[in-house]
């Protein structure tokens, strides 16, 4: 296991398992890229040589490898080229299991996560598949719904009184034998980097105009920010796409720091937004995201609720992908940054749909004719050879 860990910011290097720098600010591992795309292997173990740690276990061995869709379905809407990277396709539906899968293969013993969503269900199903135990704190007021999708794994839930936000800092502290694997932590930025060396090594040595992404925490942001990085510095690639991140406007901390002109990300609101996987009043690697965007060229943006579920419609019945809220920016934020002349007709951008919308019911739709029995043949032949539009797109 590659030990040494760096900062983006001030350059200093620590020592793995360090997970913040003495100036404030998240770690990443500091490795030697390849010069050479890989000629084998499979998911996140085909970059087994950008990551620190190899070889994961269970369903830590087949995270990532999702697929690339050009969907031209989706181009009147988005205003340009858009291909799907489709994330929604890993284990657990969304690319936090990249991240587990490496996190799990660098630690030993138990593990920990503080997250309530997303993450804490990924990190107890990659747990269970190695039997290991998994610790996961959550706040005291979790709904049951989130509460039964994490438990259904079997790990160890806390419910936690007190400032939630600020535990991620804690389990930094406290030395207590349990490995963490927060949102940003260096093994976890690490694994999600391949989201990135996928979306590259499709297009290399060329790269698409843009990749936009939902933001929370920053950390997948952080982690495609330092793979095009390494790609570039070994030229492997000719260019740095531009990272476009994206907001819920109820609870948009980074997309402000950006809009004013600012290099550092200021606490905000909690405000409640459809897109709850992605509210963090206090991004923890919120800095190195907004140093992500205006290192390559990008924005941060934010939307609204109903921007989002706009968005959300045109996935589904234009190009028949279901995905969460939170997910659902990535277009709704395209779809902005093409009406503002940000993103032009021309451009070839690529949208991460970072989670899957299986969890969570659907709108339930005004109620489907009802027809006897002996009436379907004349309706289905009056429907042999129809194209489909859907409804109000
Ligand atoms: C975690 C998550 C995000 C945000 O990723 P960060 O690394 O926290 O910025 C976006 N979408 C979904 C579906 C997520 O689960
Ligand atoms: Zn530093």
């Amino acid at each position: 296991m590659h030990r040494r860990l760096i900062c983006y910011d001030c350059g200093r290097v620590a020592e793995y398992p360090a997970v913040r720098c003495t100036c404030g600010e998240p770690l990443w591992f500091d490795i030697d890229p390849p010069a050479a795309w890989p000629d084998t292997g499979k998911g996140v173990w085909r970059y087994a040589d950008w990551l620190p740690t190899s070889t994961g276990e269970g369903i830590g061995m087949i995270a990532g490898g999702t697929p690339l869709l050009r969907t031209d379905r989706l181009e009147d809407y988005a205003g340009c080229h858009v291909s799907v990277k489709l994330e929604t396709t890993n284990t657990t539906g969304t690319f936090k299991d990249r991240g587990s899968a490496v996190g799990l293969a660098g630690t030993t013993g138990t593990v920990g996560t503080v997250s309530h969503g997303n993450m804490a269900m990924s990190m107890a199903a990659h747990a269970a598949a190695e039997s290991r135990e998994c610790i996961v704190l959550v706040p005291a007021d979790i709904s049951t719904n989130r509460l039964a999708h994490i438990a259904q794994y079997g790990p160890t839930i806390v419910r936690v009184d007190g400032e939630y936000g600020q535990l991620y800092y804690d389990t930094i502290d406290w030395d207590r034998g349990i490995s963490f694997v927060n949102s940003d932590t260096p093994l976890r930025v690490a694994g999600q980097k391949t989201t990135a060396l996928e979306i590259c090594e499709v297009y290399a040595p060329r790269v698409p105009t843009a990749i936009v992404l939902p933001v929370s925490s920053g950390g997948h942001a952080s982690s495609m920010w330092k793979a095009l990085r390494e790609l570039r510095s070994t030229g492997l690639i000719d260019s740095v796409p531009a990272l476009y991140l994206v907001q819920a406007g109820a609870c948009d901390p980074i997309a402000r720091a950006f809009e004013a002109g600012e290099t550092r990300v200021t606490k905000s609101e909690r405000g409640t937004t459809i897109a709850y996987s992605i509210a963090n009043p206090d991004p923890p690697s919120g800095n190195r995201a907004l140093a992500a965007v205006n290192a390559t060229g990008g924005a941060v943006i934010s939307v609204d609720d109903d921007a989002i579920r706009d968005a959300q419609r045109h996935l589904a019945t234009a190009a028949g992908m279901s995905v969460e809220p939170a997910s659902a920016t990535a277009l709704a934020g395209l779809h902005a940054l093409s009406r503002n002349g940000t993103v032009s007709a021309t451009d070839d951008v690529v949208l991460v749909a970072t989670g899957t919308g299986f969890r969570s019911a659907p709108e339930p739709p005004d109620s489907p004719p009802v027809l006897a029995r002996a009436d379907l043949p004349e309706f289905l032949e009056s429907h042999q050879g129809n194209s489909y539009n859907p409804p109000g797109l």
